[in-house]
């Protein structure tokens, strides 16, 4: 079969043939009709040999989604044919976290050296995926997997985001959403769906503010260096109360800062390498900076139940196989509204 892998650090994904996975024990195979591309993979592909945390190569792509093509020895609760999204962040389903479902905070994974599929294990940017247990697999239950495969990620890492904060928003409140790409669209629906706050978008260009303000922000604010000023002035002079940063640049993660009201939660989602630091004067009072990692089982469940709702609609654009080199590109320069699709069997 034909899969998109990294297989040389620093060079671009290459399209190459593999062996045709077979499911071993326990593990289930799945015909990819729909894998996301995320910009986690730019900043893979931007480490050293020193920083790459995996052995090369891999298969990319950790959204997916398909039907099931086979199943291993010993698979039960799943039949061929059953259209499915892979839950990403998988971890042994022992420990503490685990047991809670939340999977992105299993606390063995590197010990057992468990890779996600697309970061380090083989992904779904292939014509067929190997899923390790049923357990990772979620029912689509009639969301169409073209549209609906970037939740496990674009939707999955801001619900968690902003679930946490729900308690913050309360009416009258306000949320600033830096940067609405791939994550930061969903994350501004989210926060339209499940809170009364004012949503205020910032971004560097105007194709994606304007994205934003179609999909439900109230401001679409340029993201400069004037832009905290603008967003206290939208607030009448005391900030947001959350403040979700898709980009986490130094300047943006200043940018968040600034634009904290006091008792703020600000939650660092992008990975570009800034921070922010903690202490009195630095912030106002009691602001909470926190940066997480993806999304648990269940939050999962509840962002496809939000999709089918109504309530969350990802903007794609489409790739065959072929042309997935193009979308990494595409993605690489800004050019991507919404998120980047790939259809391995399309
Ligand atoms: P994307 O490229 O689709 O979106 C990024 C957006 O940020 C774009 O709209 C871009 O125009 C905008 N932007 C760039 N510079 C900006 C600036 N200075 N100010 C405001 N906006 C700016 O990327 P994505 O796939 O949505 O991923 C967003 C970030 O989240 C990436 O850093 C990615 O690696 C990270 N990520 C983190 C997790 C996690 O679990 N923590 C999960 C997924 C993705
Ligand atoms: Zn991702
Ligand atoms: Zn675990």
């Amino acid at each position: 079969m034909r899969a998109l892998q990294y297989r040389r650090v620093g060079a671009p994904p290459e399209l190459v043939t593999v062996p045709d996975p077979e499911p071993g024990p326990g593990q289930v195979l799945l015909r990819v009709a729909a894998a996301g591309v995320c910009h986690s993979d730019i900043a893979v592909m931007a480490m050293s040999a020193d920083e790459l945390p995996w052995p090369l190569p891999f298969t990319l792509g950790h959204e997916g989604a398909g039907t099931v093509a086979a199943l291993g020895s010993g698979v039960t609760g799943l039949d061929v044919g059953d259209t499915v999204a892979v839950y990403g962040p998988q971890g042994c389903g022992r420990c503490a976290k685990c047991a809670q479902g939340k999977e992105n905070y299993c606390l063995r994974a590197t010990e057992l050296a468990i890779y996600p599929p697309g970061l380090g294990a083989d992904g779904a940017i292939a014509e067929y995926m190997l899923v390790d247990s049923a357990r990772h697999l979620v029912p689509m239950d009639g969301l169409d997997p073209v549209t609906a495969v970037p939740l496990t990620d674009a939707g999955l890492t801001p619900y968690h985001a902003v679930k946490r904060s729900l308690p913050k928003l309360v009416p009258g409140s306000s949320a600033v959403v830096i940067g609405t790409g791939g994550l930061g669209h969903v994350a501004v629906q989210l926060l339209r769906a499940l809170t009364p706050a004012r949503v205020i978008a910032l971004d560097v260009s105007p194709e994606k503010l304007a994205l934003a303000a179609r999909v439900g922000a109230h401001e679409t604010v340029t993201s400069d260096a004037d832009a905290a000023k603008r967003v206290r002035e939208i607030t009448g002079g005391l900030g947001a109360e959350a403040v979700f940063d898709f980009v986490g640049a130094p300047a943006t993660t200043a940018t968040a800062g600034a634009c904290a009201a006091v008792e703020a939660d600000v939650t660092i989602v992008g990975l570009a390498g800034g921070t922010l630091p903690v202490g009195i004067g630095a912030l106002p009072y009691d602001v909470v900076v926190t940066a997480p990692y993806w999304g648990s089982r269940g939050e999962l469940l509840e962002v496809l139940d939000l999709a089918r709702a109504g309530a969350v609609e990802v903007h794609v654009e489409t790739y065959p196989l072929d042309e997935a080199h193009r979308a990494y590109e595409r993605l690489h320069a800004g050019k991507v509204t919404g998120r980047a699709v790939i259809l391995p069997n399309g």
